[in-house]
């Protein structure tokens, strides 16, 4: 097994889940993409690797991986989710609806909103799910016209 499985079994374990060769193989195939993939371009990333690989398995694996906070869901236009391999850390995202490239950003940048939610409505924040989605710096360099 090689070291990104390895943590990606750590992480299942730690939060209770089960570590099966097929959630490891789809917490890879979203690893190494490094972008928002949807469901189905898992399963066909998938099915060239593990031609035995079932579609649905490949659908409850990602609802675990969620769940085990191993990935995170992005609601794309139409009610269509993708999904995003998540390091450990809280953080962020920033989604770009033209290329799927998604960064993570750091917690630092939310905690002012909690601060000040806090102030303001006497509300204390303990967990915030919030992602940014737009045009990344590469896609607003190229539709930016020549000038
Ligand atoms: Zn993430
Ligand atoms: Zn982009």
């Amino acid at each position: 097994m090689d070291r990104a499985s390895l943590a990606a079994g750590d992480r299942l374990v730690a939060a209770g889940e089960r570590v099966t060769r097929q959630r490891l193989q789809v917490a890879n195939v979203l690893a190494a993409a490094g972008r928002q993939l949807t469901a189905d371009q898992v399963y066909g990333s998938l099915r060239r690797q593990v031609p035995s690989i079932g579609r649905a398995t490949v659908f409850r694996s990602l609802e675990t991986l969620v769940d085990a906070g191993l990935a995170r869901r992005l609601e794309l236009d139409g009610h269509v989710y993708a999904y995003v391999a998540c390091l450990p850390q809280h953080h962020h995202h920033l989604a770009c609806t033209n290329c799927g490239r998604v960064e993570e950003i750091d917690e630092a940048y939310v905690r002012p909103i909690a601060d000040r939610l806090e102030r303001d409505m006497g509300f204390q924040v303990d967990d915030a799910r919030l992602d940014f989605y737009g045009r990344c710096a590469t896609c607003r360099t190229e539709e930016s016209p020549a000038s």
